[in-house]
């Protein structure tokens, strides 16, 4: 089998917070040497809407990534998706059940806390670092048994600025790993923790060696917000995915799981 180099997490500025036209992401994966690239903006949602699509946008975006998969199919295959947040009683069934590749699952809030927004990095100061650990991955674990999702999105993102729990981390997470696994779920290595002040990869090379113990697929994501961040730290994530273990990446065509040898 072909090895391919595969890149599933891309924004477009139809989220608001990010930069660039389609067509400068995929000439940067082209340049990148990247083979299967996917688009998932932040899908439309009641809540928090200043950070992500309009429901009305939803056809607009499928438009934007239809076209640029015609327009270099020669070159590059394009993929669709969305990166959808898993909160209790603000998924929607037109973003749920839309025709797509894959949806990401993202947990992006503990209630209704923006854990990961620099604008609220001042509760952490208030909490319980474990109990917050232990509530996020709580979420996760929800997200994967859910059923409604094909990749499990930047999977310990509670880790962004770097408040660490006390606990270990992969008995923290062990509830989440055990649902990614049982749902057949693929997780990301998602680089954009590097760009952040925890200055790595998600996840962790440990829980990344927990979920290989459990024969969870991975992909890769750049988590790009502008084109210069697609491909970035691509050989980083590539060491981490082998020296968990892994050999094989995965794919997601039409919501099917396609594996393919880490290129
Ligand atoms: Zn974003
Ligand atoms: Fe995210
Ligand atoms: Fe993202
Ligand atoms: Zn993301």
């Amino acid at each position: 089998m072909k090895k391919l180099k595969i890149d599933l997490h891309n924004h477009t500025t139809l989220c608001n917070h990010a930069e660039g036209s389609v067509d400068e992401y995929v000439r940067a994966a082209i340049a990148a040497g990247i083979d299967v690239f996917g688009f998932s903006d932040h899908a439309p949602m009641d809540f928090d809407p200043k950070y992500r699509m309009k429901f009305d946008e939803m056809q607009l975006y499928r438009a934007m990534v239809a076209e640029a998969r015609e327009a270099y199919r020669q070159q590059i295959e394009i993929l669709f998706g969305y990166e959808v947040d898993y909160l209790e009683g603000h998924m929607d069934p037109r973003v749920l059940e839309a025709d797509v590749d894959y949806l990401i699952g993202s947990v992006h809030f503990i209630g209704d806390w923006g854990f990961d927004n620099p604008e609220f990095i001042g509760r952490y100061e208030h909490e319980d670092i474990d109990v917050i650990w232990q509530r996020y991955f709580d979420e996760v674990e929800k997200m994967a048994r859910s059923g409604h999702f094909d990749i499990a999105g930047h999977l310990d993102l509670i880790k962004v600025f770097k408040y660490l729990p006390k606990n270990d981390i992969v008995t923290i997470a062990s509830g989440a790993l055990d649902a990614i696994a049982d749902a057949g779920m693929a997780l990301e290595i998602n680089v954009a923790g590097y760009r952040k002040p925890v200055a790595e990869a998600y996840p962790s090379p440990a829980l990344l060696k927990a979920a290989f113990k459990r024969g969870i697929p991975v992909t890769f994501g750049s988590d790009a917000h502008t084109p210069e961040q697609v491909g970035l730290f691509r050989r980083e994530a590539e060491a981490l995915a082998e020296s968990a273990g892994y050999r094989e990446c995965v794919y997601f065509r039409n919501r099917e799981m396609i594996p393919v040898p880490i290129g």
